[in-house]
Parts: structure tokens; sequence; C-alpha cells
């Protein structure tokens, strides 16, 4: 009776906004210390450090076409009429340094990305050259610099390569491969221990019994977290029993850069995470003016953060979505948190609870010059077919009873649009 009257007056005094749960989050999140990780393993990763070049790139004079190396003052007046001839006296290869030099009257002869010899300063493309034996007749003139890829052409020593902050993608990795960079310096993507508590759970590998449900959180959850670059640990189904959630979760402290787990932190007697941690303070629970996903439990285990996410299916996703997306993208070092919002035309009405955000699944189009919006299906947080048909969640913000058809709304875009 007394229990049922706290929450009651909890939910009045102590509902949080959306804005003010994420911020309470947020807060709390640092981003991982960086580690030198393997470029492969780098990539996607944001950069911890400005990298600078040390040496200049190229590191090397080449030639940028196959011909001859010569001097330019030497067939400045080269035609198809009046020749210039040159004695051959060597071969510059790739990958080679090379053995001959240019003096008076001579000409190497060349492959796209050798080296230049010394006493060279122009390259005449084998197209404007006669080889005649040891001599080349050399057709056109090329003047000093010309088809010469000279060094420091692309990035100089002592110049920046990548900022702080850069998201490593491909061509940075190419760059910093150039610049034998092996090892950057960067924020590790984070693990995350997926938990999933219920007795009534199964996996869905197995038959359920007569009321028994197959685990579907901890796909959804994988599934959420190689979309946002995180690596999941699944920690699999625990009991609601909270000496066996606490010995789970210490279980895999050494792997956890943080935890989510399901279900269990409502107020039911039987709510384990919060019979598991709450009493020893590491985790707070509280309710958040939203639909789905109003209670939700948030903390440190052992410095790791904790997401106790309620355990309907829809909650699941749209916790993930609302607050652990973001954190887990500033644990990331990332600077842009937040999903890309447009504006969309409803399609039909959508209804919210009074007082709270309504997140609505929704699927957008283009229309025109905007784009409309069409819920998914009801409101239900255990309809997880609505997320799967949708890829965007209508904001029905709190003092919206119903967002009529034909209205405006924000919508968060969770993927991208067919
Ligand atoms: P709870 O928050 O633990 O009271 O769970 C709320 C509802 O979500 C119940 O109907 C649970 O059976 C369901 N549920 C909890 N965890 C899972 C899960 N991992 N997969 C699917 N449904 C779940
Ligand atoms: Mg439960």
């Amino acid at each position: 009776m007394s229990t049922q009257h706290v929450h009651a007056h909890e939910r009045r005094e102590g509902l949080l906004s959306v804005e003010e749960a994420r911020e309470r989050v947020l807060s709390q999140i640092a981003p991982l210390a960086p580690l030198q990780l393997p470029l492969q393993e780098a990539h996607g990763c944001v950069l911890a450090e400005d990298l600078v070049a040390e040496g200049d790139i190229p590191d090397f004079a080449s030639s940028a076409m196959d011909g001859f190396a010569v001097r330019a003052s030497e067939v400045a007046g080269a035609s198809p009429a009046s020749p210039v001839e040159l004695r051959i006296v060597g071969r510059a290869l790739i990958g080679h340094r090379p053995e001959s030099t240019v003096g008076g009257g001579e000409a190497v002869r060349i492959a796209t990305g050798a080296p230049i010899p010394a006493g060279a300063d122009a390259i005449v493309p084998i197209e404007d050259c006669e080889v005649v034996g040891d001599r080349v007749r050399i057709l056109a003139p090329s003047p000093e610099g010309k088809h010469i890829r000279p060094t420091g052409e692309d990035v100089r020593g002592g110049e920046p390569l990548v900022r702080a902050g850069r998201r490593l993608g491909a061509p940075e990795l190419g760059l910093l491969a150039t610049a034998g960079i092996s090892h950057p310096p960067v924020h590790p993507r984070p693990r995350v221990v997926v938990l999933s508590t219920g007795d009534e759970l199964v996996p869905p590998t197995q038959r359920p019994e007569y009321g028994q449900v197959r685990d579907s959180n901890a796909y959804t959850l994988f599934g959420a977290l190689r979309e946002v670059g995180a690596v999941p640990v699944m920690a699999g189904i625990v009991r609601d029993d909270p000496e066996a959630l606490r010995e789970t979760v210490l279980n895999h402290l050494v792997q956890a850069d943080a935890y989510v787990s399901s279900g269990g932190v409502s107020v039911g007697e039987r709510d384990v995470v919060k019979a598991a941690f709450f009493r020893r303070g590491d985790v707070e629970f509280f309710k958040v003016a939203m639909q789905p996903g109003m209670p939700q439990g948030f903390g440190h285990i052992e410095g790791k953060p904790y997401f106790g996410l309620p355990g309907n299916p829809v909650s699941v996703f749209v916790s993930f979505e609302v607050f652990i997306r973001p954190a887990l993208l500033k644990m990331m070092g990332r600077r842009n948190l937040f999903r890309p919002q447009i504006t969309a035309r409803l399609e039909a009405d959508v209804s919210g609870p009074v007082g709270k955000t309504q997140f609505a699944r929704v699927i957008v189009r283009r229309d025109g010059d905007g784009y409309v919006a069409k819920p998914t299906g009801g409101r239900g947080s255990n309809l997880i077919a609505t997320v799967s048909r949708a890829n965007g969640l209508a904001i029905v913000p709190p003092g919206v009873e119903i967002a009529p058809a034909g209205s405006e709304v924000d919508v968060m875009l969770f993927r991208p649009m067919e």
C-alpha cells in the first residue's frame, strides 16, 4: 500500500523530461581513453590526437610517365622536323635507387613511379621519343619539372595529416598508411555487455512453453550496438534473482566498457535490476516523461556505465535510440551525437499520452519538396513489428494529445528512406 503511494508520488513529482534524462546520462559519460590501434581496427574510430607528417609525402621525386628522363634545356627546341638525339645511358626502375645519372647529351629510360635520376629535370613521354639502337630521338620539348611528381607534393613534412576529432574513413586509412602511422591513437569501440533479465525468457533457439517468451531484446540490442559501431558482448539470459544478476554483471567486468540490460526496472517487487543495484547506490532509477520507455535505470558499476532498460521490446529500441546511442557515440569521441531530424506531415492521427513525449513509429518518404510520415501500427510497447516496418520515430511533444493527420511533426530517422 505504502509502496504504491510512494510511486504515485514519484510519478507526479519525479518525472524527468526526455531532455533532462538524456542530459543526466550524457553528463556522466566520458570518451573512452585513447588506444593505439592497428589501422584496420581504427577504421571508423575517432582520432584522439592531431597527427603530423614526419617527412614529405611523397618522399622521393618520381616520374608520372613512361619515357625518358632528360635535361629540359637540351630538348627545348626538339620537334619532329629537328629532333634532339641523346645517348641512352641507363634505365630507372620502380623501387630502386637509379644507378645512372643524366649528363650532357644523355637520357635515362624511366618507368612510371620510378625515382628521377640525378641530373634530370624533365620527363619526355615515350610517345614523343624514337629509340634507335642506344640513342633516343626526342621529338618534342619538355619543360623543367614536366611529368615529375615532386617530393612533398601531397603533404610537406611537419604539416598536419589528420586532426583530432576526425573519424577515420577510407581516405584517412590510406593517408596514415602512406605516412607510416600504423597504430593511430583513437577512441576505441566500446564493448557493451548485453543482458536479458526475466524468468519467462528462453533463447530464440528454444520452443517456449506456454507463457514463456523468446528473448528478442538481446538481438535488437546486438543489432543496434553493431550499427552504432560498438562491440556487443552477449551475456545471455539472467533469471530474476538479484544475486545471479550481480554475479553475471561482475563476471563480465573485464570485458565491459558498458552494460545494457533489459527488463526488471519498473515498480514490481520482482524487479531484479533494482533489487541488485539500487541499494548499493550504483544505479539510479528514474521515470522519464516518454512513451514508450518510461522507467530507466542508469549508473556505474565499478566505473562502467550501466543502462537498465525496461523489458518491453519497443521500449528497448526507443530507449537505445534516445539514451544509449548518443552515450556510446560520446564514448567513441564523436561530436555529432544525435540522429538527423526532419519535419514531416502526418498521414494519419497520432495520439500521445498526456504530459509525455510520444515516440511514434512511422515510415517516412519524400513527397514533392517535403516529407510525409505514416504510422506503422499501434502504440503498444510490445509491438516490435511496428518498429521493423518503420524508418523513423515521430516525436509528439508532451503537450500534444493528438497530432492530427496533416499536421507537421519532427521525426528522428533511424535508417535511410527507401
Ligand atoms: P519487465 O520490464 O521485466 O517487467 O518486462 C516487461 C515486458 O517485456 C514483459 O512482458 C516481458 O516478458 C517482456 N520482456 C522482458 N525482457 C524481454 C526480452 N529480453 N525479450 C522479449 N521480451 C521481453
Ligand atoms: Mg522482467
